[in-house]
C-alpha cells in the first residue's frame, strides 16, 4: 500500500476542490469519497448561484464534472466510507471497509447533513417545496408564502433572508421562546411580513406534487389547523459527518474546530490534520464556501509537508 501525501476523506465541493489543488501541487493524493460520492449538491436540483454557470447547472451534474477535473490530474478515488481513523501517530491511518490506507496528512472535507423532521409527505416533496437552504433555493419563492421551522440562529437567519424574497414568511417553532441570539430575534420580530406561530409542530406537509401547505398543531392545546404555503423551509438544525473522529480530534457541538496557527488557517486540533467545508463551517454552509476552504486545505498541506519531510 502506497504512502500518500494527503488523504481526502470526503468529495462534495471542499474535497474535490482539495483534490484539484492537491495532484496539480504534484501530492500523491487519495480521496476517500464515500460509498454516496459528490455531497449535498447530489441531493439538490437546480443550482443558479454556483459562479460560472449562467444557466444554472443540476447539483449531480455539477458534481460529476467536479469530479472528473479531479480524476484528471490523477487523484486515486475509493468510493467507500471511512469506518476507523488513527490520528494519533503519523503516518495517519483511515480504514475503510476492507482497506488501511496511510497519509502524511488528512484534509477532513466530510460535510454536515441539514435535519429534517421526518414527518409524512416530507421526504416525498423534497425539491418541490420542501428545502433546508434558504439561500439555496429562496428564489424559487420570490413573492410567493413560506414556512419556517426553528428557533435557532439560522431559521432567523434563513426566516429574514426569506422575507426579502417572499410575500409572508411563517415561523413556526415548538416552543414560546426562540434559542436563537437577541439580536436575531429582534431582528426578526420586526420584519413586518413575518409572523410567528409559537408552541407548535409541522404533523405533516401538504400538496399532491408540491407543497400546497402545512398542517400544525398546538402543543399546549392539541389543536390542528391548516396553513396554506408553497414553501417549507428546515431550519432545525445540521448533523456534521464527525462520528469517525470523535476521540481523535477537537470537536464541539459535533462540528470540527479549527485552530489556524503559522497562517494554516485550516488546521485543526492535530498536527498535519486539515479541515474544509461544511464539517467545521456553520456559519456559510455554501458550496462556493466549501470550496475555498477546500482550496485553503491543500495549500496549508502542501506548505505543511514541506516543513515535515
Ligand atoms: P440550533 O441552535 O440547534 O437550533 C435548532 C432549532 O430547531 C431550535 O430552536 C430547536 O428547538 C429546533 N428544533 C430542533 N429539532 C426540532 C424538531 N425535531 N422539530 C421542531 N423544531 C426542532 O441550530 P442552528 O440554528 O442551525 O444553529 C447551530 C449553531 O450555529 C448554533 O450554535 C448557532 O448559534 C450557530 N449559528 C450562528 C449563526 C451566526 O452567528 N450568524 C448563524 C447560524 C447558526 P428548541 O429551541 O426547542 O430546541
Amino acid at each position: 500500500m502506497p504512502l500518500y501525501d494527503t488523504i481526502i476523506i470526503g468529495s462534495g465541493p471542499a474535497g474535490l476542490t482539495a483534490a484539484i489543488y492537491a495532484t496539480r501541487a504534484n501530492l500523491k493524493t487519495l480521496v476517500v469519497a464515500g460509498q454516496v460520492a459528490g455531497g449535498q449538491l447530489m441531493l439538490t436540483t437546480e443550482v443558479e448561484n454556483y459562479p460560472g454557470f449562467p444557466n444554472g447547472v443540476l447539483g449531480p451534474e455539477l458534481m460529476e464534472l467536479w469530479r472528473k477535473q479531479a480524476e484528471r490530474f490523477k487523484a486515486d478515488f475509493v468510493d467507500d466510507n471511512v469506518t476507523k481513523v488513527d490520528f494519533k501517530t503519523r503516518p495517519f491511518k483511515v480504514w475503510t471497509t476492507d482497506q488501511e490506507y496511510e497519509g502524511r496528512s488528512i484534509i477532513i472535507t466530510t460535510g454536515a447533513n441539514a435535519k429534517y423532521l421526518g414527518v409524512p409527505s416530507e421526504e416525498r416533496l423534497k425539491g418541490k417545496g420542501v428545502s433546508a437552504c434558504a439561500v439555496c433555493d429562496g428564489f424559487f419563492f420570490k413573492g410567493l408564502d413560506v414556512v419556517v421551522v426553528g428557533g435557532g440562529d439560522t431559521a432567523m437567519e434563513e426566516s429574514l433572508y426569506l422575507a426579502k424574497l417572499c410575500k409572508t414568511v411563517t415561523v413556526v417553532h415548538r416552543r414560546s421562546e426562540f434559542r436563537a441570539s437577541k439580536i436575531m430575534q429582534e431582528r426578526l420580530l420586526k420584519t413586518p411580513n413575518v409572523k410567528v406561530i409559537w408552541d407548535s409542530e409541522v404533523l405533516e406537509v401538504l400538496g399532491a406534487t408540491k407543497v400546497e401547505g402545512v398542517r400544525v398543531r398546538n402543543v399546549k392545546t392539541g389543536a390542528t389547523s391548516d396553513l396554506k404555503a408553497q414553501g417549507l423551509f428546515l431550519a432545525i438544525g445540521h448533523k456534521p459527518a464527525t462520528e469517525v473522529f470523535q476521540g481523535q480530534l477537537k470537536l464541539e457541538k459535533d462540528y470540527i474546530v479549527l485552530d489556524p496557527h503559522y497562517g494554516f488557517a485550516t488546521a485543526t486540533s492535530v498536527e498535519g490534520v486539515f479541515a474544509a467545508g461544511d464539517v467545521h463551517d456553520f456559519r456559510y454552509r455554501q458550496a462556493v464556501t466549501a470550496a475555498g476552504f477546500g482550496c485553503m486545505a491543500a495549500l496549508d498541506v502542501e506548505e505543511w509537508l514541506q516543513g515535515h519531510e
